[in-house]
C-alpha cells in the first residue's frame, strides 16, 4: 500500500510507533524512524534487523529546530522525496493540578506539540515541491472527551487536533493531506506506567471488551497514509472500541 515511499516516523522505537514502522516496512515503505536516545533507536534498528527488516534511526533532538532541519535535509538527499511524516512521539500525565511542576507542564508541551510543529516545519518544503505527501499526527481520545487528572496531556491532544484540522486547511492547494489517529487506552509502556486502579475501570468500560493493541492503531495509520485516503484530509479518526471516557 506504500510502495516506495519515504516516511519519517517519531517516537519509533517503541509502542505504537514501533508498529506502525513494522506496518510500514511489510507495505513496502523506506521507513526512518526517530526516538529520544541513542540507546533506544540502536536497540530497536537491531530488534527490526533480527526480524528481517531494515530501517535508518536517528535521534535527533525535536525541541531543537535547526537540528531538526538538518536531519530532514539528510534524509530528503538521501532519498529524494519524503511522502510521509508521522508525529507520534508523546509523553503523557496524570497527576492533579497542585502536584503538577510548570516545568512537567512544559516538557508535555514541548513534546507533544512544539515537536509537532518543528517537525512539520521541517518536511513540508520538501512534500510542497512535489506538490504531494501525507502528515499524521497521534492524537488521543482524551482530545475529545478530556481526562480527570494530568491537564497537560489532553492540553496538548487538544492541540494536537488543532494543528491537523488548520494545516490540512493550509496544505491542501499542495495536495498534502494531514490527519490524525485518536487511540483509546492501547497496551504499551505509557498504558503500563499508570496506576493499575485508574486503567482497569477504564478496560472494563470499552464496549469492543478489551484495550487497544498497537497494531490496531498502526493499521489506522497505514490507512491513512495510503492512497486508499486520497480524498480524507483534517480528520481525527478515533481507534478506541467506541470508549468514552
Ligand atoms: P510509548 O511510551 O511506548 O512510546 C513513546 C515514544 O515516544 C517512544 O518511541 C519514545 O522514544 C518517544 N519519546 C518519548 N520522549 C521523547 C522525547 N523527549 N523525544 C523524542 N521522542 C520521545 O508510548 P505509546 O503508547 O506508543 O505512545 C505513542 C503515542 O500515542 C503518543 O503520542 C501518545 O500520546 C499516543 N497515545 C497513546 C495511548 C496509549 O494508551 N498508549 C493512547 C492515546 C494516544
Amino acid at each position: 500500500m506504500l510502495n516506495k515511499k519515504v516516511a519519517i516516523v517519531t517516537g519509533g522505537t517503541r509502542g505504537i510507533g514501533l508498529e506502525i514502522v513494522r506496518t510500514f516496512k511489510k507495505n513496502q515503505a523506506e521507513v526512518v524512524l526517530f526516538g529520544s536516545k541513542e540507546e533506544s533507536v540502536m536497540k530497536t534498528v537491531s530488534l527490526l534487523k533480527e526480524e528481517g527488516i531494515d530501517v535508518l534511526g536517528y535521534y535527533p533532538n525535536l525541541n531543537d529546530y535547526e537540528e531538526i532541519e538538518k536531519k530532514v535535509k539528510e534524509i530528503y538527499e538521501r532519498y529524494g522525496h519524503i511522502d510521509i511524516l508521522v508525529n507520534n512521539a508523546g509523553i503523557s500525565a496524570n497527576k492533579k493540578i497542585e502536584d503538577t511542576s510548570i516545568d512537567e507542564f512544559n516538557s508535555i508541551i514541548d513534546l507533544n506539540v512544539k515537536a509537532i510543529f518543528n517537525m512539520t516545519k521541517a518536511v513540508v518544503p520538501y512534500m510542497k515541491k512535489e506538490k504531494s505527501g501525507v502528515i499524521l499526527n497521534t492524537s488521543s481520545m482524551v482530545s475529545i472527551y478530556g481526562q480527570p487528572s494530568g491537564v497537560g496531556y489532553p492540553a496538548s491532544k487538544f492541540a494536537v487536533n488543532g494543528i491537523t484540522k488548520s494545516l490540512a486547511r493550509e496544505l491542501a492547494s499542495d495536495n498534502i493531506r494531514v490527519n490524525a489517529v485518536a487511540p483509546g487506552i492501547t497496551n504499551t509502556d505509557m498504558v503500563a506506567k499508570l496506576p493499575k486502579e485508574m486503567i482497569d475501570p477504564l478496560i472494563k468500560s470499552i464496549p469492543l471488551g478489551r484495550i487497544g493493541e498497537a497494531k490496531d492503531i498502526a493499521n489506522a495509520f497505514l490507512f491513512l497514509a495510503s492512497d486508499m485516503a486520497s480524498y480524507i484530509t483534517g480528520v481525527i479518526l478515533s481507534v478506541d472500541g467506541a470508549a468514552r471516557s
